[in-house]
């Protein structure tokens, strides 16, 4: 049995959005058991639980909404909420996006390390997957396997002399998504950027929270973080979308190509096709992997 989990103390931050460019505060605090991960936007005082119902934009980025409170850029925040197994939050944001800091999860589940990680007393079912699942549209696949544990692998393909492939499979713990995933940044293709912030988007985007991919190679001049930083970035927001879920997912998820649209889209087939799975109490985490919590917190 996994317990659900919340913090121990409130966290705060701020910083400005990727694709707005305005600026925003973020206060996280514990909730009690079964709440959820809970927005309150900056109008709004009602509640905006994050999950497949409340998304209303999956172009560049995932934005939940309710009448016209929105809160968008949520990927990677939930990526980091996901990758540590937290259950129950409440997320107050005054302002539109979340900041986007570093354009990777590594400051977030700093964040959420030091606040510390709490044990709640109830158990946390999970999605397991018992038959396979395929999703397709015309850009991408996403297909869910039966698996003992979460694992996900990712196929990205572009048409660029810099950056045309890239795929990794990874055995998703809270070890390895602080290690080899939450570092990874996002990404973008430099002849991209003005066609983006005509659309109004991109509009804080910079060489401090993005890699952009000029014509022959990284404009960053500290480089890459991981030769396959980008396939790694993909993970990232596959996971923070999969959180929408509402419950972790138990399986083995193989994504090709996909995006925020594919990614919500899949879940919604996942979720409305019940013989594919069942919702369990089985452990999906060790307790080897609950020392690691208190290894990493140290
Ligand atoms: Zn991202």
């Amino acid at each position: 049995m996994r317990l659900q989990r919340t913090i121990a103390k409130e966290i705060y931050f701020e910083g400005k959005g990727l694709h707005t460019g305005t600026h925003a505060s973020v206060v996280i605090s514990p909730a009690p058991v079964d709440t959820g991960i809970v927005f309150y936007g900056s109008k709004g005082n009602f509640p905006i639980k994050a999950d497949v119902f409340t998304v209303a934009e999956t172009s560049f980025a995932t934005t939940i909404k309710i009448d016209d409170v929105k809160v968008r850029t949520i990927e990677h925040l939930l990526a980091a909420i996901a990758g540590l197994g937290i259950d129950n939050l409440l997320i107050n944001v005054e302002g539109t996006e979340i900041p986007i800091l570093d354009g990777s999860a590594t400051i977030l589940t700093g964040m959420i390390l030091e606040a510390g990680i709490i044990k709640q007393n109830k158990s946390k079912p999970c999605i397991k997957i018992r038959r396979p699942l395929v999703y397709e549209d015309a850009h991408s696949r996403i297909i869910a396997l039966p698996h003992n544990g979460y694992c996900i692998s990712y196929y990205i393909k572009f048409n660029h002399r810099v950056l045309s492939q890239q795929e990794l499979t990874i055995e998703i713990n809270e070890r390895s998504f602080v290690t080899e995933i939450a570092p990874a940044r996002t990404f973008g293709f430099l002849k991209d950027v003005e066609r983006l912030r005509k659309n109004g988007l991109a509009k804080g985007g910079s060489l401090e929270n993005a890699i952009v991919i000029g014509d022959d190679g990284i404009i960053n001049p500290e480089g890459l973080r991981f030769s396959d930083e980008f396939v790694r970035h993909k993970i990232l927001d596959s996971m923070g979308d999969f959180l929408l879920a509402g419950y972790p997912i138990e399986g083995h998820i193989i994504l090709e190509k996909a995006g925020h649209t594919a990614n919500i889209n899949f879940l919604k087939k996942l979720l409305s096709t019940p013989d594919s799975f069942t919702i369990t109490s089985e452990p999906i985490l060790s307790e080897t992997d609950n020392l690691v919590i208190s290894a990493l917190s140290s």
